[in-house]
């Protein structure tokens, strides 16, 4: 372990081996591996207890739940087995960092920290479509989490804006609670997985709207309705609807890293095979470093082996 620092500013510097940034499937993961190898570890874990599978109804293709998990469930167990072996994971978000020098810095709004070794797993974010109306009318009708949302759209009328796994999963989800579900998507075909599109096409509360984009968010106190532009004839319509759920895909949570990491043009922390970002000592794991898959299983997986380079890196590990 590093020996602490003198107290700095106002507040105390603490030291630890290992600060993993993010408390999702990859860091919690890098956290379980951490602890088992008794390497001092602390998580930053943000505000989204668990990461992203919190704010997914279901989780159906993690190894070892054959009959799927809910994400909530799923994210409490990953936090319960990185405790277990110690580390501790504070609901902390880190607002700077100093990769410079060693041992790094890192700042959280409430503390300061010197880690020997660092990973990076601060995931990714909703994509917001960027239009009139979409952050006015947010947590008043627009939102991006079904899971958390849909409760309040009993008999409903929602719309669902994207055509990916993410955007069909939930609109799958919302008929438990709404009456109608209109998918909008930019194209005639769905991006989505074959085993959703056919629960889509069969579920007779889902319809869609092809080959079209939402252009406005319409209301007064809360959402009414949305402009849909259709890009084949050039119309122009209004769909009422109570809600608007909109899953477009993600954006990488790296605005911290800009000047200290290498990221590529999209803002993904670019890495080794090995999970090592261009600073020794500072690794990568999860959707902060995945344009391509964003699965639980891969996020868990890069977690591990950055967890490992870790250890290597600070003599724990041959
Ligand atoms: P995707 O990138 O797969 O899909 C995004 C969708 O939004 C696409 O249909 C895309 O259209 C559309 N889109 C993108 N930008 C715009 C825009 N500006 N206006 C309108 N539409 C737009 O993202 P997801 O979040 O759905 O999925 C991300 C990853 O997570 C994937 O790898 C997916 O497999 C995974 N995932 C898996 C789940 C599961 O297996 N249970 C559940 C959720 C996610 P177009 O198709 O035309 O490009």
């Amino acid at each position: 372990m590093i020996s602490p620092e003198p107290t700095g500013g106002d507040r105390p510097v603490q030291a630890y081996d290992l600060m993993i940034l993010g408390g999702g499937p990859a860091g919690l993961t890098a956290a379980i591996y951490a602890g088992r190898a008794r390497v001092q570890t602390r998580v930053l874990g943000g505000t989204l207890p668990g990461g992203q599978p919190s704010r997914t109804a279901e989780v159906d293709n993690y190894p070892g739940f054959p009959d799927g998990v809910g994400g909530g469930e799923l994210a409490q167990r990953f936090t319960a087995q990185a405790e277990r072996f110690g580390a501790e994971i504070v609901p902390e978000m880190a607002t700077e960092v100093d990769f410079s020098e060693r041992p790094f810095r890192i700042r959280s709004a409430r503390s300061q920290y010197r880690a020997g070794a660092v990973i990076v797993a601060t995931g990714a974010v909703p994509r917001p479509l960027g239009i009139p109306g979409e952050e006015e009318f947010y947590g008043r009708g627009v939102s991006s989490c079904a899971t958390c949302d849909g409760f309040f759209y009993q008999d409903r009328e929602v719309v669902v804006v994207g055509g990916g796994d993410a955007a069909i999963d939930e609109a799958l989800f919302l008929t438990k609670f709404a009456r109608t579900v209109t998918v909008i998507h930019r194209r005639d075909t769905l991006r989505a997985t074959e085993i959703y599109r056919e629960q889509a096409f069969a579920n007779p509360k889902i319809g869609f709207i092809w080959d079209s984009v939402v252009e406005e968010v319409l209301g007064d106190k809360t959402v009414t309705g949305v402009r849909v532009h259709n890009l084949k004839n050039g119309d122009t319509s209004m769909i009422r609807t109570d809600g608007v759920f909109v899953y477009i895909g993600m954006e990488p949570q790296s605005d911290l890293f800009v000047g200290q990491l290498e990221l590529d043009p999209s803002g993904y922390v670019l890495s080794n095979a090995r999970q090592h970002t261009n600073v020794p000592g500072v690794f990568v794991a999860g959707d902060v470093q995945d344009p391509n898959y964003r699965q639980v299983v891969i996020a868990a997986g890069t977690g591990a082996i950055a967890a490992m380079e870790a250890e290597r890196y600070l003599g724990k590990y041959p």
